[in-house]
């Protein structure tokens, strides 16, 4: 049997663990707030005190959680999973994170004689729950291929793009759309209503309309009815996908206006406490 350690139990973590259990694998979780790791523990994975016993003995070790400092802290140090990680153990990082550490942590990965991808995911709550991610691969071939087990057992399209480095930087991508989207649609919907339009006729006329891209589906009845809890996808975690997209974009030389403009209205909903509802609140 296969052994999975994973670091970070949030609402997307959740989800992959509940499936890895339910493929067959073995499961040692590791959670910073240690009572999220109990329903797991009901459905069979062990707890782990720290993310370098988390990572012990696993074949694979996935990380899952909220940014840049959190993914430092659970890799490394005395009690971080790369000192517990056994040679020849893949190590997956699919949080949303920036290209430059993910690139910095598969050299210290390499180090330790590891394997590396970084693979963030498409799709949210209800994909992670089902066992329906789409990833977004970097690495070298052979570690893809070594992995695709694992990555099968969540995920449902899997997809290698590059090198280390390569997965971060389309997620990042994808997001600085999702964030733009989101970020207009809520403006739409405002100047709708307050030109007089009810929300049965805002509806009806986006959703039949062309840009009803699947986000704009998804979030435009949450904004409508106000319903921000629970989040899927909160907005605090928007603002950092859009703030990395638009470093992402300046050290390319790319324009960054769209997704700059994203960074604002995700910051203005997080300045109005509204950080850890559903994205659908950047319209509250
Ligand atoms: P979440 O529910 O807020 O969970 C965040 C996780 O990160 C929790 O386990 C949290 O631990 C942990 N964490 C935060 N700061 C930490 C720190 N300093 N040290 C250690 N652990 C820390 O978020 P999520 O929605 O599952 O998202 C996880 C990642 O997936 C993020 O990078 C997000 O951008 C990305 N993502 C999310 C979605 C989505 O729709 N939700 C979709 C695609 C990608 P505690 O429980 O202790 O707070």
């Amino acid at each position: 049997m296969q052994r999975v350690g994973l670091l970070g139990l949030g609402i997307m973590g959740a989800g992959m663990a509940s499936n890895w259990l339910a493929k067959g694998f073995e499961l040692s979780v590791w959670n910073r707030t240690a009572a999220k790791a109990q329903p797991l523990k009901a459905k069979g994975a062990k707890v782990a005190a720290t993310p370098r016993e988390a990572a012990a003995g696993a074949d694979f070790v996935f990380a899952m959680v909220a940014d840049d400092t959190a993914s430092r802290s659970v890799w490394l140090g005395a009690d971080g999973a790369l000192a517990g990680a056994k040679n020849g153990a893949i190590l997956v990082e699919s949080s949303t994170l920036t290209p430059e550490w993910v690139r910095e942590l598969g050299g210290h990965a390499h180090g330790q004689r590891c394997g590396f991808l970084d693979a963030p995911v498409g799709g949210s709550r209800q994909a992670a729950e089902s066992g329906g991610l789409r990833f977004f691969v970097g690495g070298e071939p052979q570690t893809y291929e070594a992995a695709r087990p694992a990555l099968q057992a969540v995920g449902s399209r899997i997809d290698l793009l590059g090198p280390v480095g390569a997965g971060a930087t389309w997620k990042l991508i994808n997001n600085q759309l999702a964030a733009t989207q989101v970020a207009a649609l809520a403006e739409a919907v405002e100047v709708a209503r307050k030109a007089g339009f009810r929300n049965e006729q805002i509806s009806e006329l986006i959703l039949g309309g062309a840009p009803a891209s699947p986000i704009v589906k998804t979030k435009l009845p949450r904004m409508l009815e106000r319903d921000f809890e629970p989040a899927d996808f909160a907005v605090h975690l928007m603002l950092k996908d859009a703030r990395y997209a638009t470093a992402l974009a300046e050290a390319l030389g790319a324009p960054a206006d769209m997704v700059l403009g994203a960074v604002k209205a995700f910051g203005r909903a997080e300045g109005k406490g509204l950080g850890a509802k559903d994205i659908a609140a950047v319209a509250g």
